[in-house]
């Protein structure tokens, strides 16, 4: 068994070939990116199936969507034991605003904020944005 294998059934997806081939893509990335770019990537496939295997993969915890306000949502790997969840797993994100660019910054938890009495937090989502190493030329 392939480490993508594996990795797809340990978290309750059945690893069929077109999820084998999207876990690749994506985690050959070291961006986040969006359903058109892996449409872009897998043009011969039907658009429903990949949208369907993204979500599949959201769901299952091996993607976490970010919205990095440029209205288009992206999607990157999640790390081995995430969980997605709040104060735990979710980290910033950095969108870079010359190459567009969005990145994980898994290193850099979502901070605990203590909310006022009676809100509860489902979701967070924190941006960075600015210019990133490549574009910095650093
Ligand atoms: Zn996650
Ligand atoms: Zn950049
Ligand atoms: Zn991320």
């Amino acid at each position: 068994m392939t480490e993508i294998e594996k990795t797809l059934e340990n978290k309750n997806v059945r690893p069929t070939a077109m999820r084998m081939l999207i876990y690749k893509y994506m985690a050959e990335k070291e961006i986040a990116i969006a359903l058109n770019d892996i449409e872009n990537a897998f043009a011969k496939a039907e658009r429903t199936t990949l949208y369907r295997t993204l979500k599949t993969f959201e769901e299952n915890g091996i993607v976490h969507q970010i919205d990095d306000g440029t209205g288009i949502s992206k999607f990157a790997l999640c790390e081995a034991g995430c969980n997605c969840e709040i104060e735990q797993d979710l980290h910033l994100h950095f969108h870079c605003s010359n190459c567009n660019e969005t990145v994980c910054l898994t290193e850099h938890k979502i901070p605990h904020i203590n909310l006022p009495d009676g809100y509860v937090a489902e979701d967070a989502n924190l941006v960075l944005k600015g210019i990133c190493d490549k574009c910095s030329g650093q």
